[in-house]
């Protein structure tokens, strides 16, 4: 079968290669993949950025129906529909596994980087973590929903939203875009978009933002606090250090940063501000497969929709490429139905 396989250079891009994969063992799945998205993520895996793996199959938000389960499988049957996301497994048995935060867990293993990835026309999982995409969810979109979405849903309950406030979401690129929706769709807040670019800010306001803030006019956190009084959480999206110094700015007193994107490099925080206005500040990363299952239900019941776009798996590189030159609104979906 066909896959994206890290180069042994480990430069970045990847080549389609004719891959088998081992028997599945107990509690596996083997999964005919339908469709998967490429993300961010993936190029620094291809990079080596987060440690060197040549040869691995990228790919971390797969979508696809089971063609095959091990005997003493009982959670999944042949023909399920299931998602292969960044959280492939955790041990099962750590304080984090036991306590609703296995995304923690130490033992972590992450599809497309420590274990073979869904860019391929088939993958394995662990039938125990291979969360099922409900029906009526369309699997294209259901494939950024897998990365993407679950990540800014879980984000958004770590910035404890509730139904009414002002939410910042700094950044309306592929993440932020689901931000806005789940902020305002399915929390019921407010949002404040802010990004240098005019087309993501006209999308984000399609997407319920209510207030457009272009960065590159004047201070972003003096226009919010003139605007609003200031934002109760800042969802950080932008892959620029600044944006996470200037978000605490934006914040009202108790407010959260939640710092979601992975710039290299240090953030400044203002202490005086920290400490009068109780500022918390908190990374979020990916979710729960429970996380998961609930940011799945709410784009089957139609509240959230992501700019997806179906390419073919030979074009990886290519869409590698567009995406390092930020060419791309939302996300390209390689299709592995036709
Ligand atoms: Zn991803
Ligand atoms: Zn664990």
């Amino acid at each position: 079968m066909k896959a994206a396989v890290i180069r042994d250079s480990v430069d970045g891009y990847v080549d389609i290669k004719d891959v088998t994969l081992r028997p599945i063992t107990h509690g596996e799945a083997l999964v005919k993949m339908e469709y998967c998205g490429l993300c961010h993520t993936d190029l620094h895996v291809a990079a080596g950025d987060f440690g060197k793996q040549p040869g691995r199959i990228i790919g971390h938000e797969g979508v696809g129906k089971v063609i095959q389960v091990a005997d003493d499988v009982d959670n999944l049957k042949i023909g399920d529909r299931v998602s292969i996301a960044w959280f492939f497994k955790g041990c099962g048995h750590c304080e984090y596994c036991l306590s609703g935060r296995e995304t923690l867990c130490r033992n972590v293993k992450n599809s497309g980087f420590t274990v073979d990835g869904a860019m391929a026309e088939e993958c394995i999982v662990d039938a125990n973590y291979a969360v099922k995409v409900p029906e009526g969810l369309d699997p294209v979109e259901a494939t950024s929903l897998t990365c993407a979405g679950v990540t800014m849903y879980k984000a958004l309950k770590t910035g404890e939203t509730k139904p009414g406030q002002w939410v910042e979401v700094v950044g309306a690129g592929g993440l932020g875009n689901l931000a806005i929706q789940y902020a305002h769709n399915v929390f019921g807040a407010h949002v404040v978009a802010v990004d240098g670019n005019p087309d993501k800010l006209a999308a984000a306001k399609k997407d319920g933002a209510e207030i457009l803030i272009n960065r590159h006019d004047g201070d972003v956190a003096e226009q919010i606090q003139e605007k609003v009084g200031g934002v109760d959480n800042a969802q950080v999206t932008a892959v620029t250090k600044d944006a996470f110094t200037q978000s605490v700015n934006a914040l009202k007193p108790d407010g959260k940063l939640v710092a979601v994107a992975l710039p290299q490099g240090d953030m400044e925080l203002n202490i005086a501000k920290t400490v009068l206005d109780g500022i918390s500040v908190r990374g979020s990363l990916v979710g729960t497969r429970q996380d998961l299952a609930e940011t799945f239900q709410f784009g089957a019941e139609g509240k959230v929709h992501p700019i997806v776009q179906t390419r073919r798996l030979d074009e990886v590189n290519d869409i590698i490429d567009e995406m390092k030159a930020n060419k791309i609104v939302g996300r390209m979906v390689v299709d592995f139905t036709k």
